[in-house]
């Protein structure tokens, strides 16, 4: 303990009459260090009012705010094999799934639901980087095949939110094996004549990117979102040049064409249901 903690900060203690403010209260943006209380983000959608960063969010908040009135019905994804590899670094790999399990209340990295956005059927899938940095392993792969087959099935459009540090590596070779299985997924959606829409959340890396979230027919980014494949670092290392300012991120990306439009969370929702009426208007020319 430095004299800081043992006897500065119980002097202000008594000064401030002991009074702490409780940390679930409020979190601090990454970006400009303000405070930022819980009920205030809640209404901003989890970006900062001070300088307009937008936090990380959960995978079911994604779909709170993606879907109409909040109204969704998440379907239940196929169980996969726990821990195939029996796998330890630090820690046993069936520890990690147990701790992250406990933390979000999630089954494994992605949830998919499906509703309406903008009054157009559609299935979303959120993947959660706070379950093992959203990374895909099994599970996320067969999550992403269910929500393909459900949208085929109930010709609707699937929209996919996409955070992720990329591989499982706990699930080695299983892990890199639903880099295919999710390029066929999408595949499916778009030989049924569905739209396909990627929304890329910071940050989206690796594996995840190098397969299905770069084959939407749309790709949509949150600003200043983290996007690629392997990290800066290592690529300047192997290139040995400097990388160009915001290298990465969605608005560079923009600029170069790999993605199409870079929304603010706000105006997510509103844009996604405009984009699905447009990418559908030759199904009602045919019905009509
Ligand atoms: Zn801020």
């Amino acid at each position: 303990m430095s004299w800081l903690t043992e006897y500065v900060r119980p002097k202000i203690r008594t000064l401030l009459g002991r009074r702490e403010v409780p940390d679930n209260l409020w979190v601090q943006c990454p970006s400009c260090q303000q405070m930022l209380y819980h009920t205030e983000l809640a209404k901003t959608l989890k970006v900062c009012s001070h300088c307009g960063h937008h936090l990380r969010a959960g995978a079911e908040e994604r779909l709170g705010w993606t879907f109409d009135g909040g109204h969704y019905t998440r379907i239940e994804l196929p169980k996969v094999p726990v821990d195939p590899l029996r796998f330890r670094d630090s820690k046993r790999y069936t520890d990690r799934l147990r701790e992250a399990r406990e933390k979000t209340g999630l089954d494994d990295a992605i949830v998919v639901a499906h509703g309406s956005v903008g009054g157009q059927k559609a299935v979303v899938a959120a993947m959660s980087f706070e379950f093992i940095a959203g990374t895909m392993g099994a599970a996320v792969g067969e999550g992403l095949v269910a929500a393909a087959r459900l949208a085929v099935l109930q010709e609707a459009a699937l929209i996919v939110y996409t955070a992720s540090g990329g591989a499982r590596m706990m699930e080695g070779a299983i892990s890199l094996m639903q880099m295919p299985r999710t390029v066929i997924a999408s595949r499916m959606v778009k030989e049924a004549g569905l739209p396909f829409i990627t929304v890329l959340t910071d940050p989206t890396t690796g594996g995840v990117t190098a397969s299905f979230t770069m084959l939407g027919d749309i790709h949509i980014a949150e600003p200043n979102a983290e996007i690629g494949f392997a990290g800066a670092r290592v690529i300047e290392q192997t290139v040995r040049e400097k990388l160009p300012e915001g290298f990465q991120r969605a608005e560079y990306l923009h600029e170069h064409g790999v993605v199409d439009m870079v929304v603010k969370r706000g105006e997510l929702a509103t844009t996604l249901g405009r984009l699905l009426s447009l990418l559908r208007i030759k199904d009602l020319d045919q019905a009509a």
